[in-house]
C-alpha cells in the first residue's frame, strides 16, 4: 500500500534543543539544534505511517516567532496540497496554531506539536507527539476540522486549545470543551468534531499592524492604557468575568472605540462573555453600546491574533469576524 505524503514542517522549540556550552555572551542552557531531518529520524515507526517531507522552516524559541513568520509558514502549507505537520516551541502555540487556522482555507489536515520534555530528558515526549501528530494529520477525520494540535496522546482544536502548564506533558488541554480525539494504538478515537473556520488571504497581509492585549485587573482606571491611544491599530481587552471592567476604564475603552476596533474577551478562561445581564457602568451593555467587539468565547489571545490578522487584511467588518465564537 502506498503510503501518504505528510510534509514536517520544523520552526524550533523544546522539541528540536540540544544542550550546548556557556559562550561568553550567551548563557548555557537549551537552543534549538536538531534539524528537521533529525527529529524525523529520531522516530523510526513514522515511516509506518506516512513518506515524511521534512522542511526547516525556522530554527527558533517560540517567543521568537513573529506573525510575520506565521503568515510566511500559512504561505508555505497553502501553496501544497499534502497534510502538514507543524512542530515547534510550545510557548506560543495556542497563538500560531489559532493563526495557522484563521489563514488557511483548505481540507488537507494541519496538525501541530511539539515537546515540554527536552530530548536530554528521560520520557522526552517530542517523538510520541512527533508520531501522534502525523497519525492524527493522515486521519480522515482530521479533514476539514480545521488546525489541530497533538500533545500527550490528545487532540485538540487550535481554536479551543491552551498551555495550561509550564512543564507537565500534559500541559495542553481544552478547558472549554474537552479535547476532539485521543490517539490509542495509533488510531484517531474521535469524540468531538469542529468544522474548519472562514479563513483570510495569507497572500494579501501587509505586516505593519500594531495591535496589544491588555488585562484589565482590580482598580484599573485606564490611564496607563490611555497613552497607548495614538500608537495602535486596534485593542484586545481581557475583561473582568462575563465582560466588564471598571468605570473609569469604559469611558477610556469607548473612546478608543471611536478611532480603533475594540475587542473584547474574558480573562476567567472558560466561558462566553454576556450580553444582556449587567445594567451598570463598565458591564457587558455599557461596554456593547460604546462600539465594542465581543469575542464571544474566544480567549483573550486568540481574540488578539485574529483581530491583528484581520487588520493585516484590510477587513473592516471586525464584527462578522468573530461571529463564530457566539
Ligand atoms: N520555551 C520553549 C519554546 O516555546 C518551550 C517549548 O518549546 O516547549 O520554544
Amino acid at each position: 500500500m502506498k503510503l501518504p505524503v505528510v510534509r514536517v514542517f520544523a520552526l524550533g522549540g523544546t522539541i528540536a534543543t540540544a544542550a550546548r556550552a556557556a559562550k561568553r555572551r550567551d548563557a548555557a542552557g537549551l537552543v534549538p539544534s536538531l534539524s528537521a531531518d533529525a527529529l524525523v529520524d529520531a522516530v523510526p515507526s513514522l515511516s509506518d505511517v506516512a513518506r515524511i517531507e521534512a522542511v526547516q522552516f525556522r530554527q527558533v524559541p517560540s517567543p521568537h516567532l513573529t506573525t510575520g513568520d506565521i503568515v510566511d509558514l500559512a504561505c508555505a502549507i497553502a501553496a501544497n496540497p499534502a497534510a502538514t505537520v507543524v512542530t515547534q516551541g510550545t510557548d506560543t502555540i495556542e497563538e500560531t496554531a489559532f493563526a495557522l487556522e484563521c489563514l488557511l482555507a483548505r481540507d488537507a489536515p494541519v496538525v501541530v506539536t511539539g515537546a515540554m520534555r527536552n530530548p536530554t530528558l528521560p520520557g522526552a515526549d517530542g517523538p510520541a507527539n512527533l508520531l501522534a501528530a502525523v497519525q492524527a494529520a493522515v486521519d480522515a477525520g482530521s479533514a476539514g476540522s480545521g488546525v489541530l494540535v497533538a500533545f500527550n496522546d490528545e487532540i485538540h482544536a487550535a481554536r479551543f486549545v491552551v498551555k495550561g502548564n509550564t512543564a507537565l506533558p500534559s500541559a495542553f488541554a481544552s478547558p472549554q470543551c474537552g479535547r476532539l480525539a485521543q490517539v490509542v494504538e495509533g488510531r484517531i478515537c474521535w469524540f468531538q468534531r469542529v468544522d474548519r473556520l472562514p479563513a483570510l488571504d495569507p497572500a494579501k497581509l501587509e505586516r505593519s499592524v500594531r495591535v496589544p492585549l491588555w488585562t484589565v485587573t482590580l482598580g484599573d482606571d485606564g490611564e496607563l492604557l490611555e497613552t497607548l491611544g495614538e500608537r495602535i491599530d486596534g485593542l484586545v481587552v481581557a475583561t473582568m468575568g462575563g465582560g466588564h471592567v471598571p468605570p473609569p476604564m469604559a469611558c477610556v475603552l469607548g473612546k478608543l472605540a471611536a478611532r480603533i476596533p475594540v475587542v473584547l474577551a474574558s480573562r476567567a478562561g472558560t466561558g462566553p462573555l454576556l450580553r444582556a445581564t449587567y445594567g451598570y457602568a463598565g458591564g457587558e451593555i455599557d461596554l456593547a453600546s460604546r462600539g465594542m467587539t465581543s469575542a464571544g468565547w474566544l480567549a483573550p489571545n486568540k481574540a488578539r491574533m485574529l483581530l491583528q490578522l484581520a487588520l493585516m487584511a484590510g477587513e473592516s467588518d471586525i464584527p462578522r469576524l468573530f461571529e463564530p465564537f457566539f
